[in-house]
């Protein structure tokens, strides 16, 4: 079988030659681009299998090269994984609703890099998430737009923290989240949001949720994930 080949977009070299080495010893072809817009003109024209895209670019950033690869129909199917300095993490939702598919955080550890990387290719590029997109997941219906939840058909009453941890770990079936990305990706008004608080607030979407409850799963000493 062909190798796949992965599109690296940093600028910063020293990074983007420690990944290269790092995917090209995981089997994988590597070809490198130093600014957004030289991988978003690579991405369009010769295509790869999939992306790590840092966030922080000069010229036009990670974000937007996120857009503009999943609103060409050219390079939309490339699944693409956000490369992130660590304390970036409220920058993890906003990737995925740019449309990427999952992140890394800098500095990486070559083995769980490699392991995301194949899981990314396994799974396939997630849709671009709008506000108006409806989730449905098993028996459940989130409806970002209008901050609603049916679960079997039967609306929810849910407070806005308990909404916005429900619809970031439904974004991401199966995807372990820490109580910190949790608390970073959800701007609760209505709660001292803490990691402990975290816990309370998944006891009481779990009692919410009802028969659905066990669809959000503890993952011990990590977090939580949305079982898939
Ligand atoms: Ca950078």
């Amino acid at each position: 079988m062909a190798k796949q080949t992965i599109l690296v977009v940093e600028d910063e070299q020293d990074i983007a030659e420690l990944l290269q080495y790092n995917l090209q010893r995981g089997g994988y072809k590597v070809v490198c681009a130093y600014t957004g817009e030289d991988g978003l003109d690579h991405a369009l024209d010769e295509g790869c299998d999939l992306i790590l895209l840092d966030l922080m670019l000069p010229g036009i950033d990670g974000l937007e090269v996120c857009r503009q690869l999943k609103d060409d129909e050219r390079a939309a199917a490339i699944p693409v994984m956000m490369l992130t300095a660590k304390g970036e993490e409220e920058d993890i939702i906003a990737g995925f609703e740019a449309g990427a598919d999952d992140y890394i955080t800098k500095p990486f550890r070559p083995k769980v890099l490699l392991a995301r990387v194949k899981a990314v290719l396994r799974r396939g590029p997630a849709r671009k998430v709008t506000e108006d997109d409806v989730l449905e997941l098993g028996p459940l219906s989130i409806h970002p737009g209008r901050h609603e939840v049916d679960a079997g058909g039967q609306k929810l009453d849910l407070t806005r923290t308990e909404f916005q941890i429900l619809h970031f770990l439904a974004l991401r079936p199966g995807w372990v989240f820490t109580r910190r990305q949790i608390v970073r990706a959800v701007h609760g008004d209505d709660y001292p949001v803490t990691g402990r608080s975290v816990d309370v607030q998944i006891a009481a979407l779990r009692r919410k949720l009802g028969d659905c409850g066990d669809m959000i799963q503890t993952v011990r000493g990590v977090g939580y994930k949305m079982g898939d």
